[in-house]
């Protein structure tokens, strides 16, 4: 095995994946774990999955471990809040300093889809990028120039949560049309219920076979993907898009039906089709953690 020079968690509302990575950026080892929820059970979590990937991959770096987390994140501070899918309901967690004592090593905190948009970045090559992570909801992370916007509040990217259907339905966030209530993996389950395959999965093969109602939802769902990316072509002007997150596992399917949506909604604009959005469009390969790579990166760099 090449020499360990970070190890990156992503810390999930399910699993907790951890990737020991190399100096070249490889991915040498790769743990998961399923999460406890609440503070303790999320340290818990985490040191079993240093405690695996030690096991695995040595000691590993002297540097910091990277960890990515859903929710705010105060990454001066290494406090998390806001994680009410991880159980921690009104928490501040002061994740880096507990779990740096609790590892005798230092801790570095990322946001997860910010941690994921690093790891993308190393997996395509691209340096101005968004990153959307298409999952149980949607969200952007943003490498501008080469450099995380989080945003003033942290909150850079949250598209989700964009309304684009003044009658569409009730958002988890209490607005109503959010991009995420049309374009997220929770929005197909309601749409496209499916039992054991993944919806999306389900959908578009449906499509496939030419049924005339999952054309119509793979095309109101792509539509809608296409206009997240349009929103960030238009508002950041970002050289590529990646596409990421549980749903991005249809692979190309997905680039393809949402090319194809960007290229019908810039028909009638030479402006929009002068931007070439349908060329600028990746999905992310299958299986790469990227959250967790993305993780390792910020625990290298600031070590
Ligand atoms: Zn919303």
């Amino acid at each position: 095995m090449d020499t360990v020079s970070a190890f990156g968690l992503d810390i999930g509302a399910t699993k907790t994946s951890g990737v020991a990575v190399g100096d070249d950026g490889d991915v040498l080892a790769e743990v998961r774990e399923p999460t406890e929820l609440g503070p303790a059970g999320l340290l818990r979590t985490a040191a079993r999955v240093v405690e695996r990937l030690t096991e695995l991959g040595g000691r590993g770096p002297c540097g910091a471990i990277g960890v990515g987390v859903p929710g705010l994140v105060d990454v001066e501070r290494g406090v998390v809040e806001h994680a009410v899918n991880l159980g921690l309901n009104g928490d501040r967690l002061r994740l880096a300093a507990v779990l740096g004592e609790q590892l005798g090593r230092p801790v570095l905190v990322e946001n997860d889809v910010n941690a994921a948009t690093l790891g993308a970045a190393e997996v395509t090559g691209a340096t101005d990028l968004a990153y959307v992570s298409i999952g149980t909801g949607l969200a952007a992370g943003l490498l501008l120039d080469g450099r995380l916007r989080r945003g003033h509040d942290g909150a850079a990217g949250e598209i989700g949560h964009m309304p684009v259907d003044p009658a569409g339905s009730r958002c988890t966030c209490g607005q109503r049309g959010c991009l995420e209530t049309i374009a997220s993996g929770s929005a197909l389950a309601a749409s496209w219920p499916s039992d054991g395959t993944p919806p999306a999965q389900a959908l578009f093969a449906a499509a496939r076979t030419g049924d005339p109602a999952a054309l119509v939802e793979r095309d109101r769902f792509a539509g809608a993907v296409a206009g997240a990316v349009r929103l960030l072509a238009l508002t950041v002007n970002v050289e590529t898009v990646v596409l990421g997150g549980g749903v991005a596992q249809l692979g190309e399917a997905l680039r393809v039906a949402v090319a194809d949506a960007l290229r019908e909604q810039a028909a009638a604009s030479s402006f929009l089709t002068a931007l070439d959005l349908p060329g600028r469009v990746r999905v992310l390969p299958a299986g790469v953690p990227v959250a967790a790579l993305g993780a390792a990166l910020v625990g290298r760099s600031r070590a």
